[in-house]
Parts: structure tokens; sequence; C-alpha cells
């Protein structure tokens, strides 16, 4: 590739896989940039360095950062996510921002010093740049966290040669966590007063980072077509549709891909038994494996399978309220979440009064949630909202088949094979109600007990459809390419 053509990206993520994982975030960050990178793009990442990352690295350089007052130091050190493509061995650069008193903790969110944790990440990854020597076309800024950069470059930054022709991308994962703080936070930035306005970055009084990433990016995507729409309305848009509204002809919707490498059923070696599309009926020993696995009665019933963030808005609530009715069916239903304690001991109760039935797995486990993709034959969404979903692409890969409420993302990748014949590839509904949600589970069991020749072409047409980065990625090349003015 020409030189000229060959972009350069700071890419800037709070989670990136494998490294730093709670959702669906650190799948992107991790998965995007290795796809531009075999693309012949540079592009890197940067990122804290939490506790729970143990990978090789050594230092770069390290630098103060002001918050108010006071003086933190950022080490900043390198790894890499290291991957084959066309038998050739690339990496992508991966810049861990480290200060002990800020990172060195076992979580990832939630400290009561949050705003300061990613105030300093901001500020960090822009100043770590000319001391790296790295001068990026593009920062491209990935939720809340980071929303703060596209306001510092332009408001304090863009006064540098350095930083002058460097543009901003801001890609909202999940518009719900918006992290919103009292104005002191302001001070944190070391910008003026003028920002803390209605137009800028003040929030009902607080002050806002995704709105700050909103307001000052120079191009705002978000994780689907479908949910680039719904944000602009009241019912998706988190008090924000009206930003989202005024920004609209600056405002794209790209879906998601995943990593066809990591996530391949015939090769994944966290899985029992490996399988594919030409041997579907090996799939079969992964799911006793399971049920063994989650102290279930090894047997052939449909096994449904649910990985997720237990948060409201997973619609979890509306299993609880039908939970009966699912299990009057001859099924087993297996769950892997972590989050609010309401849900957790929700499942766990469910699980006491159907031991046979439930199989239930509190906590993050990441090589557990391989098995239940692969083990599964069925695998639950009933989302009140979802930016794009992954849950459904892994399971399709895996040919283990979505029954999800078409909304965002899900709406785009999972088409109702019973309105859609040859090209669906699992069970949609369309209203948020418990009812919907219970009748289309009765119609998948239906479709999955009495049309076992269907179904099988069904786990094959699910397993063959193309949900990989190539795609999405060649759309994120052409919004870089529009943002440095590149035809
Ligand atoms: P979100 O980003 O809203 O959490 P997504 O469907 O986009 O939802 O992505 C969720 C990702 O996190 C998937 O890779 C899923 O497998 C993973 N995941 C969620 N909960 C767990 C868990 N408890 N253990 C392991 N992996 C999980």
């Amino acid at each position: 590739m020409a030189n000229k053509d060959r972009l350069k990206v700071l890419f800037v993520s709070v989670e990136v896989a494998p490294f730093a994982k709670t959702g669906g975030l650190a799948d992107v960050a991790g998965s995007l940039p290795k796809s531009l990178v075999s693309m012949g793009h540079d592009v890197r990442i940067a990122m804290p360095k939490f506790q729970q990352i143990k990978t090789d690295m050594k230092y770069v350089t390290d630098f103060p950062v002001t918050l108010n007052n006071r003086k933190e130091t950022c080490i900043v050190r390198e790894g890499e996510i290291a991957f084959k493509y066309n038998n050739e061995n690339l990496s992508v650069p991966v810049y861990f921002l480290d200060n002990y008193h800020l990172y060195d903790r076992e979580g990832i969110y939630c400290y009561y010093d949050d705003a300061e944790r990613f105030a300093f990440l901001c500020k960090a990854a822009l100043d770590m740049l000319p001391k790296i020597e790295f001068q990026p076309d593009i920062i491209h800024c990935n939720d809340w966290h980071t929303g703060p950069i596209c306001m510092l470059l332009n408001e304090k930054y863009k006064q540098y040669p350095f930083y002058r022709n460097t543009k901003s991308i801001f890609t909202i994962h999940n518009l719900e966590y918006q992290g919103h703080f009292p104005k002191e936070v302001l001070w944190l930035f070391d910008v003026g007063e003028e920002v803390f306005t209605p137009e800028k970055v003040e929030f009902y009084g607080r002050f806002n980072f995704m709105k700050a990433g909103l307001v000052y990016a120079d191009i705002i995507n978000t994780v689907s077509e479908t949910y680039a729409k719904e944000i602009k309305t009241p019912q998706y848009g988190e008090m924000l549709e009206g930003v989202l509204i005024k920004r609209s002809k600056d405002l794209y919707g790209i879906v998601n891909g995943i990593d066809y490498d990591v996530f391949n059923p015939s090769e994944d070696p966290r899985i029992v038994k490996n399988y594919d599309v030409n041997s579907i009926e090996l799939k079969k020993e992964n799911k006793y494996a399971l049920q063994k696995e989650m102290g279930l009665p090894v047997k052939d019933v449909p096994v449904i399978g649910l990985i997720s963030r237990l948060s409201s808005q997973k619609g979890l609530n509306l299993i609880m309220d039908e939970i009966d009715e699912i299990m009057k069916n001859d099924i087993q239903f297996v769950l892997l979440g972590q989050g609010d304690e309401y849900y957790e001991t929700g499942f766990r109760k469910i699980q006491e009064k159907y031991p046979k039935k439930m199989g239930v797995y509190i906590g993050f486990n990441a090589p557990l949630a391989q098995r239940i993709y692969a083990g599964s034959d069925l695998f639950l969404m009933p989302s009140r909202f979802e930016p794009c979903g992954l849950g459904q692409l892994f399971s399709l890969r895996y040919g283990t088949i979505p029954i999800v409420r078409a909304t965002g993302g899900l709406a785009e990748t999972v088409f109702d094979v019973e309105k859609y014949g040859e090209k669906g590839n699992g069970f949609t509904y369309t209203e948020f109600s418990s009812k919907e949600m219970l009748n289309t589970i009765n119609r998948a069991l239906k479709f999955y007990n009495t049309k076992p020749e269907e179904w099988k072409k069904l786990v094959r047409r699910a397993m063959s459809i193309d949900n990989s980065w190539d795609r999405s990625a060649r759309k994120y090349l052409e919004l870089y390419r529009k943002l440095v003015g590149i035809k």
C-alpha cells in the first residue's frame, strides 16, 4: 500500500480482549484493530494497565499527568496482540498506560474516583503521542471513558502543531452508560468554564463524559444502523437524543463483526469437541459435556443458553416473569452472567426451583462462555435495547440458533426462519413483552422438535453466514478516509 494511503490510528478503549473484558466493547477493541492492521494500516491501541493484565510488556516512557493540583505519573508500557494473517505474523501494538494509584485494582469500573481514573486515561493518551513519536491521523475513541479526548483535542491540543491535523471519531457501544459527575470534574481537564454549557458538556448541571464525545468528535458512529436511528428517539436516546439529532449528519452506524479466527468451532481449544458445518452431529458432544459441567442430567433435550451482563438492558425480568411457563417445556436452560444482585439472586432461586432443568453460573468465565455457545441449541437475547449484540453472532458461528427481540443490531443480524425461509437464521419478535418472548421460544422449540431435517439445515445456514470483521472494517475505513479527506 502506498504510504499516503496508510492510515495511522490510535484506538483508545478501557476494555480490550484478551486483556480486560466485561462485555462486547472488549471484543470489538480487540478485533477491529487486527482487521485494519491486516489491511495494511498502522493501528495501535491505548488502554489502562489494570491489575488483571499479565501479558508481556516493555517499558517505553513515563511522564507526569496533572489532575487538578496533583501530579500522577503515567508509565507507558508496550505489549501487543499478535496474530497470523495469510501465514504472515502480524501484530497490533498496545500501549498500556500504567498508574499504580488509579489502575492497580481488581476490577475495571465502579470505583469512587472513576472520573479521575478516566480523565487520566484521556490526558495520558494524548500526552503520550509526541513522546512515542506517533502522530495519528485519527484517534478512535470508544464509549464514555474516552469522550473527553475529543473535547481536549478541540479545546486545547489543536493549538499545538503536533495535533493540528488529528481527527477524532467517537464510537457509542452503549449510550446508557454516560459517566456524568459533579461539575468540579471539569477542573481535571484544565479547560475553561466556557465548555460547561448545555451546547457543550453540561448535562443537567453535571459534567458528562459521553456528551463530550458526542459534541466534539469529528464523526460519531454506533455499532448498528438500527441503533443509530433508535438513539435519536426518546425511547432509546437516554436523554441525549437532542444532541444526536443535532449531529445527525455526522452520525453513522456500522454493525460489529466477530473475530473468526479466535471464535472458530473447528479449532476452538476451549470446547470439548471441535466441529464444522460438515460435521454438525459432533456438536452434540459439546451439549452432553455442558450438561455434565452444569450439573444437569445428560440427555437429548433442547438446551437454551444465555450469556450476559445481568443488567436491566438485557430483558432478563421477562424471563423471570415467564420462567414457570418456559419450564413447562422439556428443555434445559443454561445461564452464565454477572451483574445486578437482583438478577443474580433471582436466577439462583430459579435454579433451586428447577435443579434438573436450570444450570446457573454467576461470574465471568470466558472459556465457559465458549462451551455454552458450542453446547446449546438455542441462544436467548430478549434485550430491551441492544446497540449491536455479539452473543447472537457467536452463537450463529457455533450453530446455535438465536431467539432475539428485534432491536438494534439484533434486528440487522437475525432473521426469523418462519418469515424469511431460506434467508432465516433464527427466531425474532418485536414487542418488548414477556408473552411475545414466550411465544417465540415455544415457536422455536416446536421447530426444533418437529422438523429435525430443517433444523439441521438451519444450523448449517447459521454457521455459514459471514459475520467476520472484513465487511465492517472496510466501512470503518470509509469513515476514516472521509475524516482525513482521502477518497
Ligand atoms: P454487552 O456489550 O452489552 O455486554 P454483547 O452481546 O455485545 O453485550 O457482548 C457481550 C460479550 O461479553 C460477549 O462476548 C459475551 O460472550 C461476553 N460475556 C458476557 N457475560 C459474560 C460472562 N459472565 N462470562 C463470560 N463472558 C461473558
